[in-house]
């Protein structure tokens, strides 16, 4: 077992598996240090389709293709009461490169990716949990638990997720005062094992203060989560699952998901998850996936700028490698574009815990592509012309009107009302 190698990456979920395998495709010696044995459970089953270029190039969509993942053609937002609902579909958006994305189980993704990894040549230490790093003028020094000899490499990429090994060390996270949220989740196993192309979408249920996500994957199974304030949660007085069970009952739009269900899996709590990362990348080192800064699970951006930033890092490393003349300049490109990437999720997110947002998302209008153009965002293509960009622009200045003058589109309540919910719905046709 080598303990040199050109670069070691801690943690083996997306972000690092897919930064090691665009490495070990470039040729370098590769060491993926992951503190659990996998298959290992994580939580977020909705993919979007900007990840599947990346997919492609290091050759793992293939695998992934044949796992039996669900298809997901898009998405429906639906206001608690269920007087308003809104379908978005990935073949909408703008010259879509692919129409389609996976509903995961995150098990069995992760794996893939990791074997694949693997399979390109890195090398897969599991049950390696790194404590500390060193850093010197020639390279990287890694101890692990357990492991006497500690690892040396040029470089290490920081891909330890929501554990910012790195980033805590540096003291680089940044909490955002007004993402302070509070997310309970667990798993049913329903009757139905219908694989219909509807019965694949990801929903998202708008409450007044809490939103749900209804996520398929297959076999009948489907991921349930609810997002709150923190406070809020901590005003109920209550247990993360008594919390959880409360306000699904209280919400006939998601109660009547898990109806006649079976839970198999505890109910699962995470708090304070969203964070930007004030520097990406050091004289050996970068951070990539959640520890290079995580906003909010609502877009399904998580494994996509996982995935995204994971092949970007690889890229960086390899140019510093066979150049490092040139180290600098690609650092400074992979800070620019992962932030710039990272900041129009944090609008959207922002936006999306605005009433006028909803309001706006929720009666769209079909003007200058506008549909497409924000289809293709949430599809995880960022305007790349300037048109798209005003769009883009246009698209948040009707949110403010919205806010300013209520005048825009009608009022959403966002009370649940079981009465309405059973009536007559309005259903959008436009899919934003
Ligand atoms: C409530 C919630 C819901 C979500 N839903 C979605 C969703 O629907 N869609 C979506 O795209 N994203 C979602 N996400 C986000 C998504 O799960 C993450 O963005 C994604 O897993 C990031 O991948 P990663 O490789 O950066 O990190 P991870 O998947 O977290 O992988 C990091 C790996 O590093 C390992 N590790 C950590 N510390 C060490 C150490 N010291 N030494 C060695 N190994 C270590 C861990 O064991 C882990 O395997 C959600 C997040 C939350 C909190």
């Amino acid at each position: 077992m080598s303990s040199q190698f050109d670069v070691a990456i801690i943690g083996g979920g997306p972000a690092g598996s897919v930064a090691g395998s665009v490495l070990a495709k470039h040729g370098r010696s590769v060491v993926i240090l992951e503190r659990e044995k996998f298959p290992r459970f994580q939580v977020g089953e909705s993919t979007i389709p900007g990840s599947l270029d990346t997919l492609q190039r290091i050759g793992v969509k293939e695998k992934i293709d044949q796992a039996g993942f669900l298809t997901k053609d898009g998405g429906e937002i639906v206001s608690a009461c269920g007087g308003a609902r809104a379908k978005f579909f990935f073949r909408n958006a703008l010259n879509p490169r692919w129409k389609t994305a996976y509903q995961v189980d995150r098990m069995t993704f992760d794996d893939i990716l990791l074997r694949h990894a693997q399979s390109l040549g890195c090398e897969v230490r599991e049950e390696t949990r790194v404590d500390s790093v060193e850093f010197d003028t020639d390279g990287v020094t890694l101890h692990c638990r357990n492991n006497a000899v500690p690892v040396r490499a040029a470089y290490v990429i920081d891909c330890s997720g929501r554990s910012s090994l790195l980033a805590n060390r540096f003291r680089l996270k940044q909490p955002f005062p007004h993402l302070k949220k509070f997310s309970v989740y667990s798993y049913y196993q329903r009757n139905n094992k219908s694989n219909a192309p509807e019965d694949a979408y990801t929903r998202m249920i708008r409450g007044s203060d809490a939103w749900f996500w209804v996520i398929p994957i297959a076999d009948g199974k489907i991921s349930v989560g609810v997002v709150m304030d923190l406070e809020r949660f901590q005003q109920l007085k209550l247990s993360p699952e008594e919390a959880f069970n409360r306000t699904i009952e209280e919400q006939p739009e998601v109660r009547k998901w898990v109806e006649n269900t079976t839970r198999y899996m505890p109910v699962f709590a995470t708090a304070d998850f969203s964070y930007a990362v004030s520097q990406l990348t050091g004289e050996r080192w970068v951070l990539a996936g959640d520890a290079a800064g995580f906003i909010d699970p609502v877009f399904s951006s998580g494994i996509y700028m996982a995935i995204y930033s994971g092949e970007q890092a690889g890229e960086t490393i390899n140019a510093a490698l066979a150049n490092p003349a040139k180290k600098s300049a690609a650092c400074r490109r992979y800070e620019r574009t992962v932030q710039k990437r990272l900041a129009s999720y944090l609008k959207l997110t922002s936006g999306w815990y605005t009433k006028e947002f909803i309001e706006i998302f929720l009666h769209p209008r079909e003007m200058m592509n506008m549909v497409a153009i924000v289809n293709s965002v949430l599809g995880g293509n960022p305007p790349r012309t300037l048109q798209e960009r005003l769009v883009m622009g246009l698209f948040y200045f009707l949110v403010y009107l919205q806010g300013r003058t209520g005048k825009l589109v009608p009022h959403l309540t966002f009370q649940p009302e079981p009465a309405r919910a059973a009536a007559p719905e309005e259903e959008l046709e436009a899919k934003i």
